[in-house]
């Protein structure tokens, strides 16, 4: 299929073509077609093409960007062959470019990643399957019995899928192949990827349910781009709603997208997905292996893939129909890319809907101010679902002070929360503890002489992981065993932990509840979607009375014997200070009470603070999240903060701290002014170091009305920096370390 550009070609006449590459080049370069080429019908824009670059070859693809200027022709260097993939569609070249030009990054480097199964490129090759011989007179074992009833139906399957079907090893199908049982079959990759049946039944939807579905539904028959935020209460059966958005798309024939924030966590999702829809969707994380993603990309391209759940990269496939974007648990800050290009997924995700013609549906119980303010502005459509279903009352919510119920010394959990620990299991009752921090202590001090345990790349606390015995870097991951004795005075015995993180929290509750069966959530200990769909069997079949977990505990999960929540620290986000820290928190914990008392036993939620007057626990108490967002609106309203206004952060960075520092301070000599802008900074970033180098934060602040990626665009050309210092540009900044 591939095409080899001739040697011999008329330079002068040949026809041109700009190539975008997958590197980080901020345009196209030109081409030339060699003359078997040169139809316009052969290589029509969007194809991926091989074209040499220095002294390799690199795929890219034909963009339809003007010319800029133009390369003498002869000396152009010609194409040398066409994939054999589907060229990529307009609506996505387009997408590349705006996220390109948002986020100030490279076209080159957005193209990157809409480029990242490279092997799908290639023509598609056939897996491996068995089919039924025609063997006659073989034994036949109960192994060989079940291989044989696998295949009953005649047609050809893959030998993995076969395995797993018939419970047998591949030497039983090797053993069968040998005595002409199976005959080898090939089969077409995509055949992997199951149709979802939108007619599949699935539940019941009435009232306030079966309005919110009926308008999505109407949403998406219209075939053109809306936007609608679908806010419910926590359990209020939001999935179920926008199922029948999926359903609606499957029955128009175009593809649906949904975007989850932890999707190596969504077991549940899942199981629940097939339920309704009679298959499992296709799938696009970091954890698919490449051959999978080959296969998927190519069917995505091809319109095989009809339902996809994925992590944010999946907005850069290649959907040719796409009719629906869901992005579930639309308030997550796992949405923001923060590495490479840095982008915020659930924004891109309408612009991605827009330029597809899509119904984008953005779903909450805890919606950013973001999408509360472009859905109070009218941008956006409102469904609301304020009950839970089934009539479960929404958990109460009670604040715990501290001061008045200290933990024992050296202990985190106040006898309050042990009191109610101790009740819900003696019902039979399931509880959790929630604590955001991983390992066993946040720092590690020598009581002999006050050193403390830093990672040599950034400005952090080595977080000590006991069951490991080390101590790690939750920045960069750097990680050494824990020091007998005390690295800076050398005494023996004198490290001490100081504070809780979840490992400890589990020590605890050892001692306090030895009979509960306790299981421990985290990202070290559910490392994969595998470990965590055990997790979550376990909890659901009632294998596990405590629950002890971080922030993975507090997403979307529905267990519904699990009737307290308590909440170790509820002041751990307020500390950051930064612009969203109350958000974040009231989300966070709004949504980790929502695990508590989700059937018919009703739930309790103890949050364990030094602040319970603060507006945060006041707002989850009262469960009146309205107000407290009114009351945050009010409060960055008049100095023109998100929503309201736009930031753009600068991350200035070098090895060399003394050359940060300096190109920071040039950047903040050439910051622009002008009608509704301001600039803050240059200050050490609160990370000032991170990864070896050395950090300086600006942040430009700009009314509703200005374009903040022009001013950005001249203010970067105006600079002169050496060239190790780096510069993050950050628009619509989540993380302000
Ligand atoms: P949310 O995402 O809003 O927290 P879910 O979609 O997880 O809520 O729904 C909570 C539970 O209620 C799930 O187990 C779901 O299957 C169930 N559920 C929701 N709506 C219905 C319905 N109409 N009929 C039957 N079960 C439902
Ligand atoms: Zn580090």
């Amino acid at each position: 299929m591939i095409s080899q550009g001739t040697k011999l070609i008329d330079i002068a006449k040949a026809a041109r073509v700009r190539v975008v590459l997958p590197l980080p080049l901020s345009s196209a370069y030109d081409y030339v077609l060699p003359s078997h080429l040169s139809s316009p019908a052969a290589v029509p824009v969007g194809s991926f093409v091989e074209v040499p670059l220095g002294a390799r070859f690199v795929v890219g693809v034909v963009w339809d960007s003007s010319t800029e200027a133009p390369v003498e022709a002869h000396r152009l260097k010609p194409v040398r062959a066409v994939l054999p993939a589907p060229p990529m569609t307009a609506s996505l070249r387009r997408f590349i470019d705006w996220v390109a030009a948002y986020t100030l990054s490279p076209v080159g480097a957005v193209l990157r990643m809409a480029m990242s199964a490279p092997s799908a490129l290639e023509a598609p090759g056939h897996a491996a399957g068995w089919r039924l011989g025609a063997a006659l007179g073989q034994r036949v074992t109960p192994d060989r019995a079940r291989v044989l009833a696998a295949l009953g139906d005649g047609a050809a399957m893959a030998g993995d899928a076969l395995a797993r079907l018939a419970q047998v090893s591949p030497a039983v199908l090797r053993g069968m192949a040998d005595r002409g049982m199976l005959i080898p079959a090939l089969l077409p990759r995509a055949s992997r990827f199951a149709r979802p049946d939108p007619e599949h039944a699935g539940p019941a939807l009435e009232g306030e349910q079966a309005a919110a579905a009926a308008a999505l539904r109407t949403a998406v028959a219209a075939g053109t781009f809306t936007t609608t935020l679908l806010r419910g209460v926590t359990g209020s059966g939001k999935t179920e709603v926008y199922h029948d958005a999926i359903a609606q798309a499957l029955r128009q024939g175009r593809q649906a997208l949904v975007l989850l924030p932890e999707i190596a966590l969504s077991a549940q999702w899942l199981e629940r997905f097939e339920a309704r829809f009679g298959c499992a969707p296709a799938l696009w994380h970091s954890e698919v292996s490449p051959a999978t993603r080959r296969d998927t990309w190519r069917a995505v391209a091809q319109g095989q893939v009809s339902v996809l759940v994925g992590a944010r990269s999946a907005l850069f496939l290649p959907f040719p129909d796409l009719g629906l974007i869901v992005v579930d648990e639309e308030h997550e800050s796992a949405f923001k890319q923060e590495e490479g290009v840095v982008y915020h997924a659930r924004d891109m995700a309408v612009v991605r809907a827009r330029l597809a013609g899509a119904a984008c549906v953005l779903v909450s119980a805890t919606p950013s101010l973001e999408t509360i303010h472009n859905a109070e502005t009218g941008r956006y459509a409102v469904l609301d679902l304020a009950a839970r279903h089934g009539g479960a009352a929404l958990p109460e919510v009670r604040a715990l002070d501290l001061r008045l119920h200290p933990p024992e010394r050296g202990r985190f959990l106040a006898p309050p929360l042990i009191e109610a620990v101790n009740a819900t299991l003696a019902r039979g009752e399931q509880a959790m503890l929630f604590l955001n921090r991983r390992g066993y202590a946040p720092l590690t001090l020598c009581r002999a002489c006050g050193h403390r345990l830093q990672c040599p790349n950034c400005t952090a606390w080595l977080v000590e992981h006991r069951a490991q015995r080390r101590l790690a870097c939750h920045h960069c991951g750097h990680t050494l065993p824990t020091p007998p004795a005390c690295p800076s005075c050398g005494a023996e015995h004198s490290l001490v932990a100081i504070g809780p993180g979840v490992e400890r929290v589990q020590e605890e509750a050892a001692a306090l509840f030895p009979e509960a069966r306790r299981l421990v959530m985290a990202s070290d200990s559910i490392p994969g979607p595998a470990a965590a769909a055990e997790a979550a069997r376990k909890i659901e079949a009632r294998e596990v009375d405590l629950v002890i977990g971080t922030q993975i505990v507090a997403k979307g999960w529905h267990f519904p014997h699990l009737t307290l929540v308590g909440v170790v620290d509820a002041d751990l986000g307020l500390s950051g200070g930064d612009l969203r820290a109350s958000e974040r928190t009231v989300q966070l914990l709004h949504q980790v009470a929502g695990r508590a008392g989700r059937a018919s036993a009703p739930g309790l939620v103890l949050l364990q603070t030094y602040n319970a007057d603060h507006p945060v626990m006041q707002a989850l108490v009262a469960n009146d999240l309205a107000a407290f967002l009114a009351e945050e609106k009010a409060q960055r309203a008049p100095g023109h903060w998100p929503p309201f206004g736009r930031l753009a952060a600068l991350i200035v960075s070098s090895e060399d701290a003394l050359e940060a520092a300096r190109a920071a301070r040039d950047l903040g000599l050439l910051a622009p002014g002008g009608a509704g802008i301001t600039v803050l900074g240059p200050a050490p970033a609160p990370l000032a170091q991170l990864r070896g180098r050395h950090r300086h934060r600006l942040l430009l602040k700009a009314e509703r009305g200005v374009a903040v990626q022009p001013v950005l665009r001249e203010w970067l050309a105006r600079a002169r920096l050496p060239n190790a210092v780096r510069v993050q540009v950050d628009v619509d900044p989540v993380s302000f370390l």
